[in-house]
């Protein structure tokens, strides 16, 4: 059944979140939410038969196509939870502050449902800050403890491309207009300090498998684009090394 996990997660006489109700429409709308759980991620979400396709973005989305941003596929959720915005009370899963980061419409390139099932979706995002052309990509992980879930988002050369973009200059609601400050309040504030002192704790693990995957997942589509006659030197170009940030995961 559609959303049972997301329903079994939540205790919804605790959280403010919407109840796990299938949608109807047949609207393709997207939404980003910054989210200050355990740690900071953003959680990237596309409607796709009346629920919300799902990855948790540690370093968020990016418009520079240098940045192959980890997103790790969650669960489905609401459509209704296009609109949440909000603090998600202690002790209940991800608690802390949510913020709408952008919302907009999508466009897959391609059959959508094809292309989520082979790991390769390609679509073009009509957002207020994200805009153009963009891929999720399956990779196969050797991360410990991997679940198989692992994506990389990236962002393709088009006129909206941002070289070196930096997402936390964009701290505010497209919504309400509010920074992730304004919207845990001051009681949230405090806690909103201690969070980050943790995260920045966590960050000295390299995560060499992510490079390891992504360079696995660069020669795989090497190889196709080869076999597909594309030009060889561009190929080669594919499989060079690349030099790649490190990315964390969400707790
Ligand atoms: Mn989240």
């Amino acid at each position: 059944m559609a959303l049972e996990e997301y329903k079994r997660k939540r205790d919804f006489k605790q959280t403010p979140e919407p109840p796990p109700k299938v949608g109807k429409g047949k609207q393709r709308r997207f939404v980003v939410q910054k989210h200050r759980a355990t740690r900071l991620h953003y959680d990237f979400r596309l409607e796709m038969n009346g629920v919300l396709k799902s990855w948790s973005v540690p370093k968020g989305p990016s418009l520079d196509p240098a940045d192959k941003r980890l997103a790790i596929q969650v669960e489905d959720h609401p459509v209704s939870y296009f609109e949440f915005e909000g603090t998600i009370p202690e002790g209940n899963y991800g608690a802390g502050t949510v913020m709408v980061w952008d919302v907009g419409t999508w466009e897959p390139q391609g059959e959508a449902h094809v292309m989520l099932q082979k790991g390769d979706l390609k679509f073009r995002l009509d957002g207020k800050k994200l805009k153009g052309d963009f891929a999720l990509v399956h990779i196969k992980s050797r991360r410990p403890g991997s679940k198989g879930n692992e994506w990389l988002l990236i962002k393709h050369r088009d006129a909206y491309i941002v070289e070196g973009y930096d997402i936390d200059k964009y701290d505010q609601s497209v919504l309400t207009g509010r920074t992730m400050a304004e919207i845990a309040g001051d009681a949230g504030s405090a806690e909103w300090l201690s969070s980050r002192k943790v995260s920045a704790a966590g960050r000295s693990t390299k995560n060499e498998w992510l490079t390891e995957s992504i360079a696995k997942a660069d020669a795989k589509k090497a190889g196709e684009a080869k076999s597909a006659g594309v030009r060889r030197g561009s190929a080669a170009n594919t499989v060079k090394k690349k030099s790649l940030r490190h990315e964390k995961l969400t707790a």
